[in-house]
């Protein structure tokens, strides 16, 4: 095989949404590609064009997804494998190592690269002010694939620990009650004068960025399409920006 039929699987992300902020080298990666693979709304925001076919799959196929992926680069094809934000961020590039662990020896030898793109919580940041400033935590409060239990470790002690935090899947129809409960835990461990901002849609039509105390949230200001972030003891408002400082107060 030559190296221009040698297949190879890149893992790229395509940022918060917006398509100023897809890195000129994924941009590069899907003018190359012959296939493209992804959740269904990640892969309709990429043009059609002859010599590229599109694979859309639902949610929670992750590692059949993988998979195809992974045997299509074996067959000699350029595969794109798409997530929004940055693909190692709660997203596909994990899914693809797991399904390579599992997959036939050959694989390995593939030529497999992760390219980064703009994570949610940090393009929120961006638009808040500063608010990952000092040191932070990124956690998913889905349940899928990790107990209840442990996310609730997780936010008491990064809380009380004083991290920031960016919470990707915040609340979800088939979990409803979860994000209250999540709330309450962060008042015990952060107290209820700390701030939390709900960005929702960002760097897409109709973004909103809303900043409250943890006292003053309720389950409802977030969903599926907010990425939420909590401060620190120091977080707090210069005009309307809010940041974190570089220094830490408490300890
Ligand atoms: N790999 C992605 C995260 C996938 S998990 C990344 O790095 O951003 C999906 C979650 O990301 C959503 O439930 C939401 O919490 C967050 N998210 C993704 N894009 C977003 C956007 N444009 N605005 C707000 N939140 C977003």
């Amino acid at each position: 095989m030559t190296q221009t039929d040698a297949g190879w699987v890149k893992i790229v992300g395509l940022g918060p949404g917006n398509e100023t902020m897809v890195t000129v080298q994924v941009q590069d990666v899907l003018a190359e590609a012959t296939d493209v693979v992804g959740y269904i709304p990640y892969v309709k925001r990429i043009p059609e064009r002859p010599g590229l076919t599109l694979h859309a799959t639902d949610n929670r196929v992750e590692i059949e997804r993988a998979t195809h992926a992974l045997e299509m680069a074996a067959a000699g094809q350029r595969v794109a494998v798409v997530s929004s934000g940055d693909p190692g961020v709660f997203a596909m590039a994990s899914a693809v190592f797991e399904a390579l662990e599992v997959g036939k020896p050959d694989w390995l030898d593939l030529d497999i690269q992760v390219l980064p793109g703009i994570t949610a919580m940090l393009a929120a940041s961006a638009r808040i002010g500063a608010p990952m400033g000092h040191d932070f935590a990124a956690i998913n409060l889905s349940d899928n694939l990790k107990p209840w239990s442990l996310i609730e470790k997780r936010l008491r002690l990064a809380g009380e620990a004083g991290f920031a935090m960016g919470f990707y899947n915040p609340r979800s129809k088939s979990r409803p009650h979860q994000f209250g409960r999540a709330l309450e835990i962060l008042r015990e461990a952060c107290g209820g004068d700390t701030l939390i901002s709900f960005a929702r849609d960002v760097s897409k039509p109709g973004e909103t960025i809303t900043t409250v105390t943890l006292n003053e949230a309720t389950p409802a200001m977030a969903d599926m399409r907010t990425v939420v972030i909590v401060g620190n003891a120091d977080t707090r408002r210069v005009g309307r920006h809010v940041y974190t400082p570089r220094y830490a107060t408490e300890g």
